[in-house]
């Protein structure tokens, strides 16, 4: 299991890799992805390691419904009053490229569905 100062987002969390942070309190941290696919590209993401949404358990529920929390604030203070999505990528069929859970926050266009 990758954690610690192997991990990507471990290493963001840290401060020893540089991100544009846009939120941050005691659980989670909020940075502006580094490819951005709209106006508005903001990953939340938990301070706590958890390598994907399959690996969290009913201890995570305080942290999750405190993720989507932070995605409703980040959305209102972005300005996203028209709408927004928000996708969580997990495992290698579900596009996940970055085993540390996160939360991508997508908006500031309209939105295709289906996804591809
Ligand atoms: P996933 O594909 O795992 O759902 O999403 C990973 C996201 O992390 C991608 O949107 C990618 O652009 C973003 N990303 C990858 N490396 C970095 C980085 O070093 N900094 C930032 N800010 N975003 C990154
Ligand atoms: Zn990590």
């Amino acid at each position: 299991m990758l954690d610690g100062m192997d991990c990507l987002f471990c290493r963001i969390v840290a401060g020893t890799i540089p991100a544009k942070k846009v939120f941050e309190d005691e659980l989670t941290v909020a940075i502006q992805d580094i490819n951005p696919q709209a106006p508005v590209h903001v990953l939340v993401i938990p301070k706590k390691h958890v390598a994907s949404l399959a690996e969290t358990d009913a201890g995570d529920k305080e942290l999750l419904g405190h993720l989507l929390e932070a995605v409703r604030e980040l959305g209102a203070e972005q300005k996203l009053g028209k709408g927004y999505r928000v996708v969580i990528n997990t495992g290698p069929d579900g596009g996940q490229t970055v085993e540390h859970l996160h939360l991508h926050l997508i908006g500031g266009r309209a939105m295709h569905w289906p996804p591809g």
